[in-house]
Formats: C-alpha cells, sequence, structure tokens
C-alpha cells in the first residue's frame, strides 16, 4: 500500500516540475512568435525614422547655408545702376534668379518697367506687385511645435486651462492689433531668429535653435491628445493646418492605406503682409506657392531700410537639395523627398510612377517651415518584406519551440521513468531485508526450541526425538538454502560466481533432489512425483549449482501451493536437450506477473508475501545458473491451474 503511495505522487511531479513550466514557457514563446511582424515592423520603422530625421536636419542645415550665402553675396552699396548690381550678384551666387529692391516704403525700386525688364522680371511684377508693396497678404507658414513649445515643454500641462488661456489671449491681442499674439510672443521672435540675423548672430545661435526646435517637435510627436488640443487652438487662431501630402503607413492593404486618416501638417500658416514677416527680423527665406508651384523668395534690410531680395532659382536650390539625400536605394528601402505635389524629388528608374503610389510611405518627416508640403520619406522596396521575414523568423521559432517542448517531454519522461524503476527497487531491497531477517528468524527459533527440548530431555519418546530431529535438519537445510541464495546473488552481482564444470547424469541429480524432500514435503501435506523416460541424460555443469536451482523451483512448488498439494518432476528432453519440468497445482501466475518473476527482487503482490516469506531472489538466481550453464528457465501456465517451471540444459553425450 505504502509503494503505491509513493507513486502516486509522480504523476504530479511530472506535472508540476516538467509538463507546467514548459508549457508556460512554450505559450511565451509562442506569443513573442505571434509579435514577431510587428515588432519586426517597430524595428524597420524606428531605422528608418533615424534615417529620416538625418536626413531633414541635413536639409535644414543646407536651407541655412543658402541663406547665409545669398545675404554675404547681396548687394551691400546701390550707389551704382541696380542693373549691374543685381547682375554681379548673379555672377556671385547662381541661387539668385530674380532679384528685386524695395523702398523702405515698400515700393517696387527694381525691377523697373521702363528699363526693359526681362520675361522673369514681368512675372515678378505679375505675381508679386500686389504682395510686395505691402497691399495684399500670403500665407506664412510656421511650426506649430516651435510656435507652441513654451506650452509643450512644460510638462504635464493642463490642456484645459492652457487652451481657455490662449483663446482669450488671442480676444485680447485682437483687440490690440499689430501686436504679436498673446503667449506666442515668446516664441515669435525665436522662429522668426531661426532662419534670420546678422551674420554673426546668424551661425551662433542656429544648432542651438536647431535643438531647442527638435526638442520641441519631440514633445509634440509624443502626446497625440496634446496635438489635437494646439491644433484646434491654432485653428481658431485663424492659422490653417492642411493634411499633408503623404499619409505614413505600414499596411500595404490599398482600402486600409485609403482609410487610413490623413494626418495634419505641423506647418501651420497665416496670412501675413510682406510688413509682417519683415517687421521683426533683418532677413530671410520663405516660400510662396504660385499656381501651386512653390518657389522660394530671400529678403534683408539693408541699413538704409531698403529692402533687397530675390526670388531663388527652382532649378538650382532643388538640385542642391537632392545632391544632400543619402543614397537613395538601399536593398531594404527607398528614401527620397517629396516635392509640394507629392513627386519625389528624383525618380527612382525602376518606379515608374506609375507603378509606386508614392502618397504612402512607410514612414515620413515633415522638411522645414521654408519647404511646406515636402516630405521625407521611406519607402520599402519590397512591401512583403515584414511579412516574409516575420515568416521565417516565426517558422524557426516554431520549430525551436516544437524541439523544445519534445526533448523537455522526453527528457522528463525518461527521468520520472527511471525515478520509478529506482524507487521500486529500493523498495523491493527494503522488503528484501525485511524478508530476509524474517526467513533466518523463524527456522532458528524452531532450531532452538528442538534443541532446547532434547538437551533438557523433555520429550522421552524415541520416536518423537527422532522427528525434532529431522525436522532440525530440514530447517537448518532452509537456512542454508537461504543463506546460500543471498551470497550467491551477491557474488553474482559482483561477476565472480565460479563453476567447477563436470560431466553428471541430469536426470539422477533431479531424482536424488527429489528424494531428500520427499519425506519433509509428505510430512506437510505433498505428494510428489518423479517420472523419466530418457533414463540418464548427461550435462556439463556444476552439481551444487545445479541441485540449489532445482532446489528452488521445488521449494516454491511447495511454498505457492493451493489445496490440492501434488507436484510433478518430469525428465524428458530431445536430442540436444534436457528438459525438466516441475509441475504444480499451486495458485499459478497471472501473464503480468510472469514477466516479472525472474527480476531481481520481485515478489508477487503484497497480500501473497504477507503469507508466503521469501527474498524475491530464488527465481533470479536459478535462471541465472541455468543461464550460465547454456540453458534457460520459463515459467508455462498449467491447464487446470498450477504453474510448469521448464527448464532446459543442453544435452551431451555420455563422456
Ligand atoms: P521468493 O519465492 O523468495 O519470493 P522467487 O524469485 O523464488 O522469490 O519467486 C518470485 C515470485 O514468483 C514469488 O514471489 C511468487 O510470487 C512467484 N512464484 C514463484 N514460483 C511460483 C509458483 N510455483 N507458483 C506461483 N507463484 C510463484
Amino acid at each position: 500500500m505504502k509503494k503505491k503511495r509513493h507513486f502516486k505522487h509522480l504523476p504530479l511531479l511530472f506535472v508540476l516540475a516538467v509538463l507546467i513550466p514548459s508549457v508556460f514557457l512554450s505559450i511565451i514563446a509562442i506569443r513573442a512568435a505571434s509579435q514577431e511582424e510587428a515588432s519586426i515592423e517597430r524595428g524597420l520603422q524606428r531605422s528608418l525614422d533615424a534615417e529620416l530625421t538625418s536626413t531633414v536636419s541635413v536639409v535644414r542645415a543646407e536651407l541655412g547655408r543658402m541663406e547665409t550665402e545669398l545675404m554675404n553675396s547681396s548687394p551691400k552699396d546701390f550707389s551704382e545702376d541696380p542693373a549691374v548690381v543685381f547682375h554681379q550678384w548673379k555672377d556671385r551666387s547662381n541661387l539668385v534668379r530674380i532679384p528685386f529692391l524695395l523702398s523702405a516704403n515698400f515700393e517696387i525700386l527694381w525691377p523697373r518697367l521702363d528699363a526693359s525688364p526681362s520675361a522673369d522680371d514681368m512675372a515678378f511684377l505679375n505675381w508679386n506687385r500686389d504682395f510686395v508693396t505691402d497691399r495684399a497678404a500670403i500665407p506664412y507658414y510656421q511650426n506649430i511645435a516651435f510656435l507652441y513649445k513654451d506650452q509643450l515643454n512644460e510638462e504635464g500641462a493642463d490642456l484645459d486651462s492652457f487652451k481657455t488661456g490662449l483663446v482669450k489671449e488671442t480676444a485680447e491681442a485682437e483687440q490690440k492689433p499689430g501686436k504679436v499674439v498673446g503667449r506666442m510672443s515668446a516664441a515669435q521672435p525665436a522662429v522668426a531668429k531661426s532662419h534670420v540675423g546678422d551674420e554673426a548672430a546668424a551661425e551662433r545661435p542656429k544648432t542651438e535653435e536647431l535643438q531647442v526646435q527638435q526638442r520641441a517637435m519631440e514633445q509634440f510627436e509624443k502626446d497625440k491628445r496634446f496635438r489635437e488640443k494646439v491644433f484646434d487652438v491654432a485653428e481658431q487662431k485663424g492659422q490653417k493646418a492642411e493634411p499633408r501630402t503623404v499619409t505614413p503607413t505600414t499596411s500595404s492593404d490599398p482600402e486600409e492605406r485609403t482609410n487610413a486618416e490623413p494626418q495634419r501638417s505641423i506647418f501651420i500658416s497665416e496670412p501675413k503682409k510682406f510688413s509682417d514677416i519683415t517687421s521683426d527680423k533683418d532677413s530671410g527665406i520663405f516660400p510662396r506657392f504660385i499656381e501651386e508651384k512653390l518657389t522660394l523668395m530671400f529678403w534683408r534690410r539693408s541699413p538704409g531700410g531698403q529692402i533687397i531680395g530675390c526670388v531663388l532659382g527652382d532649378d538650382e536650390f532643388r538640385a542642391r537639395l537632392l545632391s544632400l539625400l543619402p543614397d537613395v536605394y538601399s536593398p531594404a528601402r527607398i528614401l527620397t523627398i517629396l516635392n509640394e505635389n507629392g513627386h519625389p524629388l528624383l525618380t527612382p528608374e525602376e518606379d515608374s510612377m506609375g507603378q509606386r503610389d508614392w502618397r504612402f510611405p512607410f514612414a515620413a518627416r515633415e522638411i522645414s517651415e521654408i519647404l511646406p508640403r515636402w516630405e521625407a520619406a521611406a519607402y520599402l522596396s519590397d512591401p512583403d518584406i515584414i511579412s516574409s521575414r516575420a515568416h521565417t523568423t516565426r517558422l524557426i521559432l516554431w520549430v525551436l519551440i516544437a524541439i523544445f517542448f519534445l526533448s523537455i517531454m522526453t527528457g522528463g519522461f525518461y527521468v520520472l521513468r527511471s525515478l520509478r524503476s529506482e524507487m521500486a527497487l529500493a523498495l523491493q531491497k527494503t522488503t528484501f531485508v525485511a524478508n530476509v531477517s524474517h526467513e533466518l528468524k523463524t527456522p532458528l527459533t524452531s532450531i532452538r526450541m528442538f534443541a532446547e527440548m532434547l538437551k533438557e530431555r523433555r520429550q522421552p519418546d524415541r520416536e518423537k526425538q527422532e522427528k525434532y530431529l529431522g525436522l532440525m535438519v530440514s530447517e537448518t537445510d532452509r537456512l542454508t538454502r537461504l543463506i546460500n541464495n543471498v551470497l550467491d546473488f551477491s557474488k553474482m552481482e559482483k561477476g565472480k560466481r565460479d563453476y567447477k564444470i563436470k560431466r553428471l547424469d541430469a536426470a539422477f541429480l533431479v531424482e536424488d533432489m527429489v528424494e531428500s524432500q520427499r519425506i519433509r514435503l509428505e510430512h506437510n501435506g505433498f505428494s510428489i512425483a518423479c517420472n523419466n523416460d530418457m533414463g540418464q541424460m548427461w550435462v556439463d555443469g556444476d552439481e551444487e549449482a545445479l541441485k540449489q536451482a532445482v532446489l528452488n523451483l521445488l521449494s516454491n512448488a511447495e511454498k505457492y501451493s493451493s489445496s490440492d498439494r501434488s507436484i510433478d518432476v518430469e525428465i524428458t528432453g530431445t536430442e540436444d536437450r534436457v528438459l525438466i519440468n516441475i509441475k504444480d497445482r499451486g495458485i499459478g501466475i497471472s501473464p503480468a506477473e510472469a514477466k516479472k518473476i525472474f527480476r531481481e527482487f520481485y515478489r508477487a503482490d503484497e497480500s501473497l508475501t504477507s503469507k508466503v516469506r521469501g527474498s524475491g531472489l530464488g527465481l533470479t538466481i536459478s535462471q541465472r545458473i541455468i543461464q550460465d550453464h547454456g540453458g534457460d528457465i520459463r515459467h508455462i501456465p498449467r491447464e487446470g491451474g498450477g504453474s510448469i517451471f521448464q527448464l532446459s540444459l543442453p544435452r551431451k553425450g555420455r563422456s
């Protein structure tokens, strides 16, 4: 019973120590595998975004350089004819396309209609006359994040109070026209200085300002709710947020793409007259859309208050920006700059416009308030790259999970199996010690009892005295057999048992053993018969060992008997084998038990062993002895109940 209880914990141990942890680990691994696509997507997005950010800062730096170049090269002295001066300016910088000169009161001094204007000059006057003379306003672009950077930088800013605060300030500002709007005033000069300044100041704060601007952008991008509020406030103040020309999306599904919500540009515009644009700084570049085409205008105030400026050459500034682009193609992605119409500045050869939809980049960044609607955009060369990469990684992960799970389960199974058999063996050894002690004690007790009786002459009856002596001898035999079994077993375990082999008659040996046991068996109510229809049966063997093997079988026939106490020993054989069948009508052995009875220490179930004592070594030893003689023992269920143990040995000639 105890044995059963021990083993009951093993499946529980298996579940707790092996099954649950491996299922748990497998679930984690499976979850990681299923999120693989998203994580590859995030990784790609991060790396492309980093590339875009650096592209954007390179372009911005170039815009700054262009402004410096125009400022340095712009004419300082207008005592000469403007036509000559401007011609020289064009020679000094090929960014200059249409130069112009305004008085401090915004009167056009150049180009002049009476000085044979070129076609460019005419076009300039046509498009810009009202604007440069300060009669009409144009949309002026500013970075919303930078405009509201003070609010954005306040950690945990209270959105509602921020919003109402700004609306109130807007109302106040409207009552005092001309003044820069409320809380914007702090940001405004800084914005202005970002692409303006006198020559010395222009260089120094530029990188610093870029950093501030970048921080403000990060803040702005971080909090979507806050972003929405800022846009709302900007709109209430009449600042216009146009939709971006692209919709960055990771999806390659056309339907999902068209449903993707268009984002608002961070470069918001509000109408401004030239006097507003030039009011608080000395120079600058700003964009101007003419028939939906972006042109850039440079201006600078001269010490006399005049305004010198130019329209930049389109091809030149576009070419300069293009030259800054990193490798447009890499095996994984295409990185390009899209212009105001959403077309790439450089069309990749293998991607004719028809094939790729430039509106849906994998990642994109707006560039600058000087280049509104322009985007630095990155596209995956192969749109299926993510899913195919994820597929491969998932496959590998699944195979690994399967191998991992299988090896844990197999390992666990084998560990438990060996644990189980080790435990069973340990238990059998303990039972063995208990059984052997009992086996030793029982005959010793009776020998001592009879010996004392005879010594004290308490039994005068001669016949009884003889009987006691006989019992003492048979008990001594039992003891000897048990001790021999134990000793032989330990010798066999160490591989030390020596046999004294000689040619002997197995039939005689068996008959002799039966006769030696007959008196005792008959005394105990058994009938024993020995049939030999073969005569002498010669074998090569160790007499004592073979006797021990037969004796163990006879003793078992006696021990595991039932009400029918008859034992038949049959000596038979073939030309080359000697067969000895020891048949009983005892309790029999079930087929399941029959497989185990030859194992060391194995004894049939507890209820049996409680009645019949034994060491579990008898059959083990008998089988080893017979196998060492080139034979074998097998168990055959006997028809009509009981068992047959068949002992077979190689048959030899007489000498
Ligand atoms: P022991 O008899 O000391 O227990 P054995 O190795 O001789 O050890 O026998 C192993 C087991 O085989 C016994 O416990 C018993 O259950 C079974 N067995 C052996 N011989 C017989 C038999 N003749 N009839 C029924 N069961 C037997």
